[in-house]
């Protein structure tokens, strides 16, 4: 009997996992998913609300207000803006606009899970350059991977799941060594959480290098990681391309709506990125006083290197009442959200040898 066969490359990839839920009805702080730990602003939910009036209507296909309020915001072309359905699916827009099958994809190893789900998808070539044991990305490394099959370098800043964010000397070196008709994608997740001064500025980084691209996302600091919105900047010739890969009607009328109305409310969100700054610094400074080697963190989370200890120290947390993510063998990812998880981590954390 013969069957549909899956894509040989499917069985290679392990799946994306998500950050560990609370069981229904079970209290637990969920710091496994690097979510935004605060509640919509009354604001957005109004917008939200008013949104579904129109649901039996197809979105703005190109996001057109929103791309225009985050031109006007980041001082660049609404044609240089392609939002899309959260940025792991802009990345995934970004790589079918770049790549054919077979080339070359240089990333670093261990960063964001869904790099190497979405290289494979495109049926391109992931070229792995090791992360340091501080946690900081091997920039050097990264650009000595490239070879004349490299299509697209992935830079995450700061690196998911380590924390550090790359500084901008370095980058700039890195970019001298890049040729100029390989895309950087500058995967800015957690940007609006960075405080390091020697961090880059990727806009101005964007405006002198146009093999650049940065991806950004409402899910992190904007607190909608439930309506899944995110966008790519690039020169408007490679937004264009990227447009025509993207997924027709990607992002949602109640997720555009939601995010114009956290634009207008940006400020008041932005307190609320300060207070997670501040609370990332006490989890810190608290673990390293309790002897942990932790990376220096620019993001909204903080990596524990348990190596095999990682699992167990997750289900440990678990038991607590927090979850955590771990990655077996390697180490902990921690959210930083509210100040009492906080407290039963480091409660944790002082039960077991620091590494
Ligand atoms: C969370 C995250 C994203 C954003 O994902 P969305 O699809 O926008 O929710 C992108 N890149 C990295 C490195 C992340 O950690």
């Amino acid at each position: 009997m013969s069957r549909p066969s899956l894509r040989p490359a499917l069985a290679e990839l392990p799946p994306y996992v998500p950050g560990a839920r609370s069981p229904v009805g079970a209290a637990a702080f969920k710091l496994s998913s690097n979510e935004n730990p605060y509640p919509p602003l009354p604001s957005v939910m109004a917008a939200i609300a008013d949104a579904a009036v129109d649901v039996n209507r197809y979105p703005d296909m190109y996001a057109t207000e929103l791309a225009e309020a985050l031109g006007e915001m980041l001082d660049v072309p609404a044609a240089s803006i392609v939002p899309g359905c959260g940025s792991v699916a802009v990345l995934g827009h970004v790589l079918a606009a770049f790549c054919d099958a077979g080339d070359e994809v240089v990333l670093p190893w261990r960063s964001f899970e869904a790099y190497p789900i979405a290289i494979t998808l495109v049926g391109a070539v992931g070229v792995r350059v090791p992360v340091g044991d501080d946690g900081r990305l091997d920039l050097p490394a990264l650009a000595a991977a490239v070879t004349p099959r490299t299509r697209v370098v992935l830079v995450c800043t700061p690196n998911n799941p380590t924390g550090p964010a790359v500084r901008a000397d370095e980058l700039e070196t890195f970019l001298d060594a890049v040729p100029e008709d390989v895309v950087v994608v500058l995967d800015e997740a957690y940007v609006e959480f960075v405080r390091d001064p020697l961090a880059p500025d990727g806009l101005a980084v964007l405006a002198a290098r146009p093999n650049v691209v940065l991806l950004r996302t409402f899910s992190k600091a904007y607190g909608l990681a439930g309506l899944r919105v995110g966008y790519a900047v690039a020169r408007p010739r490679l937004a264009a391309g990227i447009r025509v890969a993207s997924t027709p009607f990607g992002v949602s009328h109640v997720a555009q709506l939601a995010a114009l109305a956290s634009l207008r409310a940006r400020t008041e969100l932005m307190t609320r990125v300060d207070a997670v700054v501040k609370e990332r610094g006490r989890m810190l400074t608290a673990l390293r006083d309790q002897g942990w080697t932790v990376p220096d963190s620019e993001a909204n989370f903080v990596w524990l290197g348990l190596g095999d200890h990682a699992t167990a120290f997750a289900e440990r947390c678990a038991r607590a009442g927090v979850l955590v993510r771990p990655f077996a063998g390697d180490g902990v990812r921690v959210s930083v959200g509210e100040p009492e998880a906080t407290d039963l981590l480091l409660e944790v954390a002082a039960g077991h040898t620091p590494r």
